[in-house]
């Protein structure tokens, strides 16, 4: 029915020279997020998104612009002559095929080609008044209509549609620098990483788990939340699977059980920052909240944090619980997150954590397992590394195999 997608984006904040990379990474990740079944060109102040042969506007393509960043909002549209006939036409044939023949309705016609002779205020008023003769039950209400039809003409191209499709906005992937989640499988991390996505972050993600006691099940409910998050991501979405049971079990033999999730999140921003350092990753990020959990004081958080001199991104620190679910909610991923398999093992949690911390102390307590750096290296060279595209596993290794990180 459609002949191509009208795509508006924020123009908020990106002038001049910005703009013209705003615009152009946006259409790339489009083309890419879109698996190249679509083209898209510039004209001012819009994109338009073209099917390329065999492929048509449909659900599922929109519902795959719809998780672009970047864009504001995407309008199904036809394509019509600069005349006023064709546009007349094409606006009742399009009425016709949406079976909308009752209810109210309001043109809003824009003119930034000046060489058509009808202005804007002519063109609502004579379409208007010819749609009235054409449907009996429709009528005209300028305030709060059912159906607002909106024409365009402008210099390269005229086009009307009925719909404004509202999307997440944000900035393009790629737009703003690079970061590694680090995601377990609960229900926050996933949107942190959303989140930050949203600003215009590429990312990679980084999760720990506890062969032999939670492999398979952990494993594929990791893999279907970097799936789900890779929806919403043009290139190729990387997910470090880390063993982290030597390290768990070097850290219980250590017989300080109230520290040992903080020793534990210690050593995963460690590893996280070897691995961040090799992918060119600037900073961190958690879902971390705080004071929904005992590893999530103020004081906890400082002494995890002192473990790594990388800046830590923590998007979800103010939010409710409820909100945070409801944005689960929204991408999809809340109902992977609730599945029962544990990140990481929950025999090595304390029964009753420290609520306070200290650094200098947890440094201390490091000093007493003999290699500790070489375990924990060892653990990333044995990481599982999963490629995903589109929601799909594209390829899978042992970092070992292919991207060696020497004990110095
Ligand atoms: P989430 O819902 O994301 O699991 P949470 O409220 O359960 O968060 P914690 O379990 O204390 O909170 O974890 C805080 C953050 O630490 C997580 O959001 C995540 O970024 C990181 N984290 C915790 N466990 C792991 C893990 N096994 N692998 C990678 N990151 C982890
Ligand atoms: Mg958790």
């Amino acid at each position: 029915m459609y002949d191509f997608v009208v795509i508006k984006y924020s123009e908020i904040g990106t002038k001049g020279k910005n703009r013209r990379i705003f615009e152009s990474k946006l259409m790339n990740n489009i083309v890419l997020q879109l698996n190249h079944k679509v083209s898209a060109k510039k004209i001012y102040g819009r994109i338009i998104v073209t099917p390329k042969e065999n492929e048509k506007i449909d659900e599922s393509l929109l519902n795959s612009l719809k998780k672009v960043f970047g864009i504001k909002s995407i309008s199904p549209a036809i394509q019509v002559k600069k005349d006023y006939e064709d546009i007349k036409n094409k606006i009742i044939w399009l009425l016709k095929e949406k079976k909308i023949e009752r209810g109210t309705f309001k043109i809003v016609a824009r003119r930034t080609d000046k060489t058509f002779p009808i202005r804007s205020f002519d063109l609502n008023k004579n379409l208007g008044a010819d749609i009235l003769n054409e449907f009996s039950e429709l009528k005209v209400d300028v305030h709060k209509p059912n159906y607002l039809i909106r024409v365009e003409i402008r210099q390269e191209l005229s086009f009307i549609y009925f719909e404004n499709i509202e999307c997440f906005a944000g900035y393009p992937v790629g737009a703003g620098g690079k970061a590694s989640i680090m995601l377990s499988g609960g229900i926050d991390s996933p949107v942190a990483a959303w989140t930050m996505m949203k600003r215009g972050l590429k990312l990679n993600a980084i999760s720990f788990y506890s062969p032999p006691s939670n492999n398979e099940k952990t494993i594929t409910k990791l893999l279907e939340l970097s799936k789900r998050l890779s929806e919403f991501y043009p290139f190729n979405f990387y997910h470090y699977i880390i063993p982290f049971t030597n390290v768990q079990l070097a850290i219980k033999n250590l017989k300080a059980e109230s520290y040992s999730l903080i020793l534990q999140r210690r050593s995963m921003l460690r590893i996280a920052s070897v691995l961040a350092k090799h992918t060119k990753s600037t900073a961190l990020i958690t879902g971390e909240n705080l004071g929904q959990v005992a590893s999530q004081t103020l004081e906890n958080m400082i002494s995890i944090s002192k473990a790594t001199d990388m800046l830590i991104l923590r998007p979800l620190i103010g939010y409710e619980k409820l909100e945070i679910v409801k944005k689960a909610q929204e991408i999809g991923t809340y109902d992977i997150s609730i599945w029962p398999y544990k990140d990481s093992c929950v025999a090595f949690l304390p029964k009753s954590p420290a609520t306070k911390s200290f650094p200098n102390k947890m440094k201390k307590l490091e000093t007493k397992i003999e290699n500790f750096s070489e375990l924990e290296l060892d653990a990333l060279n044995n990481s599982l590394v999963y490629v995903i595209k589109n929601g799909k596993i594209i390829e899978n290794y042992i970092f070992s195999e292919k991207e060696v990180i020497d004990y110095e």
